[in-house]
This record gives structure tokens, C-alpha cells and sequence, in this order.
């Protein structure tokens, strides 16, 4: 749904719909930030700021594209210029992760849009203090840089190691999600409807794919009225009410359930 003012009536749906909050949700599933089946030479060194980034190259690497590593909310398209990370792109997964895209040659996101894995957001450069085209990349968790994982396999800390990338490889058409309840958990369902039983429930502020949609019991929730349902994993619903996915209908590409 697209953003727009809270009602009595949504405020009043929040507390009928939310359950307790759930503990603090894993790391989300990151993947190589390149496009399907390219395989880049990932290096890692104790003496590069922040520690735990990845260097990303591979042969005549300047302009390729450059993916999401998992799905989320762009946050940051900012140029520094000559300095640092010159031209970066930030994405929010929710729950503390970010990732961050540095040195590029240019943009292909702006600041507020929702991607999914292997959506470009970027193109390799040697914008800023960098000495020759690469992708410098990191994971963070609460604005700490962490060591990075694809697959929630670790990286190889220190040295040199090619990874080959299944990144957005499925072919399927997801869209991504960002769970907006203006504070509480929001319920999961079994089925498309609120009288299907909790199997669950999502933080405010998380990220989520969004599998197919379909239509199911008519609920109001932040983003107003809707029934569209999101299919969030295996016997996992979502009312869209409360999902901001940048539309106010079902969104393009993501297939009916
Ligand atoms: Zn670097």
C-alpha cells in the first residue's frame, strides 16, 4: 500500500490485529551483490576501514551491475565526492541490517524505494578514495560493521575467495515489503484472512518478500483499507493494510497466489 494518514478506524484495527512482540528476527538472507551465476573475487584485509567490508572485483569490472543483496529499503544515494565512499547507496533490511554499496559509477535507485534481491541499484566505479574499479561492501547491524555472510555462510575472514552469486536467480517475480504497524508485532496467518489461525508474527519496521498476493478478508490498517493478502513464506499471510510496497493495489509483476 502507499503511504497515507491514520484513521480512528486504522488505529483501532492495529490493536485488534497485533499480538505480542516476537524476540529480535535473524539476520535476513544476504546473497552475493551481483547478478545471478557471476562469480567476483570477494577480498577481505584486517586493515581496510571498516574492517569486515569486501572488496568485490573481477575482469574489466567497471560498470557492471550492481544488485541488492537482499530485499529492503533504499535509504541513502549519497555522493561524497572525491573522498571516502564516493558515490553509495545504503539499503534498510529492517531490524538494524543495512548494507552498503560504495565507489560507484552511478545510481539506478533513489532514496525511499523498495527493492528486491537482484534489483540493480548501482554500477561498479572508482568514485571517492578508491584507486581502481571495485565494489567496496559492507553488513551492518545497528550502524556496526559485522562479518558479512551470503547464504548465512560466513565470508572468508582474511584472504582472498571467489563467490558465485544466486542472486535473484529463482526467476520468480517477489516484491518487497516493509511492515508498518506504528509500533506493534503484526499478526501472521495461516491463510489469506483474519480468520485464519496465528502461526506468528512480524516486527514494525521489517522487511519482507512478498511471494504472491491475493485477496482474502478486507482489513484497515495503516495504509487504509485493502483486501489483498501477503504471501510472506509457506503458510504465511500478511494483510497489505499494513505493508508499504510503494502501491496501492497489487503490486506489478508479483504473481496472484
Ligand atoms: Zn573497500
Amino acid at each position: 500500500m502507499r503511504k497515507r494518514w491514520f484513521s480512528l478506524a486504522a488505529v483501532a484495527a492495529v490493536l485488534v490485529a497485533l499480538v505480542p512482540a516476537a524476540p529480535a528476527m535473524a539476520a535476513p538472507t544476504f546473497k552475493v551483490p551481483f547478478p545471478c551465476n557471476q562469480s567476483w573475487s570477494g577480498q577481505t584485509r584486517s586493515d581496510h576501514s571498516p574492517a569486515y567490508a569486501i572488496d568485490f572485483n573481477r575482469t574489466d569490472d567497471l560498470g557492471d551491475p550492481v544488485v541488492a543483496s537482499a530485499p529492503g529499503t533504499v535509504d541513502r544515494v549519497t555522493d561524497l565526492g572525491g573522498t571516502s565512499y564516493g558515490k553509495y547507496v545504503r539499503i534498510d533490511h529492517g531490524n538494524g541490517y543495512t548494507t552498503y554499496y560504495a565507489h560507484l559509477s552511478s545510481f539506478n535507485v533513489s532514496v525511499g524505494q523498495t527493492v528486491g534481491y537482484g534489483r540493480v541499484i548501482g554500477y561498479v566505479g572508482s568514485t571517492g578514495g578508491s584507486t581502481g574499479p571495485h565494489l567496496h561492501y559492507e553488513q551492518r547491524l545497528n550502524g556496526n560493521d559485522i562479518q558479512a555472510r551470503f547464504n548465512g555462510a560466513l565470508a572468508l575472514y582474511w584472504g582472498t575467495k571467489t563467490y558465485t552469486s544466486d542472486n535473484g536467480c529463482s526467476g520468480a517475480n517477489t516484491g518487497a515489503g516493509t511492515v508498518n504497524t506504528a509500533g506493534a508485532a503484526l499478526t501472521v496467518r495461516s491463510g489469506p484472512g483474519t480468520g485464519y489461525s496465528a502461526v506468528g508474527s512480524v516486527a514494525d519496521g521489517a522487511g519482507v518478500t512478498i511471494y504472491c498476493q491475493t485477496s482474502g478478508t478486507t482489513v484497515t490498517g495503516t495504509y487504509g483499507t485493502s483486501s489483498i493478502w501477503d504471501r510472506i513464506g509457506s503458510g504465511r499471510f500478511i494483510s497489505d493494510a499494513y505493508v508499504y510496497t510503494g502501491y496501492d493495489g497489487y503490486i506489478p509483476g508479483v504473481p496472484r497466489c
